[in-house]
């Protein structure tokens, strides 16, 4: 790559990647991928391990996601594109080990004024907009909780369905308070098999909220277990354990 490229991208501020990043818009795996790579220690990682951090089986599939991130941002800031993620990163190798990634101080400026990685992550993507359909990036690939984590779809979910368990009913807020308060997890339906290239996620047909106890329950087996199947799961049980207790009844 020319030097003078490089020294163009080392010339850029903060204030130069909020305005790039605000409008390539990155995708919820994008973003995910930023998160991992500013909570890392030093904020450096190799890329083998941004892309396990990250739940893609392969560095490939992390590197399509964080180049099509890295393009963008060039053609936003007028760099060749053929910098790819130098303008993210910065690429260091120590003898026989495996190059290791950098962000570069003004691009973590940047994330944090954006709030992400932060509590602010929220804010961001309403910035961005809640009514634009929740595309996600392709292929198998990707772990059915990057859906689960996408904010904007999980904030739809609870809107519709409420804080309380779909399959139990217990609600975090009623049996603990304070600030257990509006906390759920949400489960994604649709099995990774029936996921096609650019999927789009219907919060309301898509997911539903659950405890964390029926959550983990529900993916202890593969494919996971229905919510229907779930209540089928507790009733029976709770027969079973009443006519073990009163078994003339
Ligand atoms: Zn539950
Ligand atoms: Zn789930």
């Amino acid at each position: 790559m020319a030097i003078d490229a490089i020294e163009q991208i080392k010339s850029f501020t903060s204030a130069d990647y909020v305005g790039a990043l605000r409008r390539v818009e990155p995708t919820e795996n994008q973003l995910e991928m930023l998160r991992v790579h500013l909570s890392a220690p030093d904020h450096t990682l190799t890329a083998r391990h941004l892309a396990r951090a990250v739940g893609f089986a392969k560095w490939n599939a992390a590197n399509l996601h964080y180049g099509k991130l890295a393009g963008k941002l060039c053609n936003e800031l007028n760099v060749a594109p053929t910098t790819n993620l130098s303008i993210l990163v910065e690429f260091f190798k120590a003898s026989g080990s495996e190059y290791e990634l950098c962000l570069r101080p003004s691009v973590i400026e940047a994330l944090r004024e954006l709030g992400i990685g932060g509590q602010g992550t929220w804010s961001f993507q309403e910035e961005w907009g809640i009514e634009k359909p929740l595309v996600e990036g392709t292929s198998f690939t990707v772990q059915v909780s990057a859906f689960e984590r996408n904010p904007v779809a999980r904030q739809k979910c609870v809107a519709h369905y409420g804080t309380s368990c779909s399959v139990c009913g217990f609600n975090f807020g009623a049996t603990y308070g304070g600030s257990a308060e509006d906390y759920i997890h949400v489960h994604h339906l649709k099995p990774l098999a029936s996921i096609g290239e650019e999927y789009v996620i219907d919060p309301i047909k898509d997911l539903r909220p659950v405890c964390a106890n029926c959550h983990a329950v529900i993916h202890l087996r593969q494919p996971p277990h229905s919510i229907e199947e779930m209540k089928n799961m507790l009733r029976d049980n709770e027969n079973a354990q009443l006519y073990d207790r009163n078994p003339a009844a």
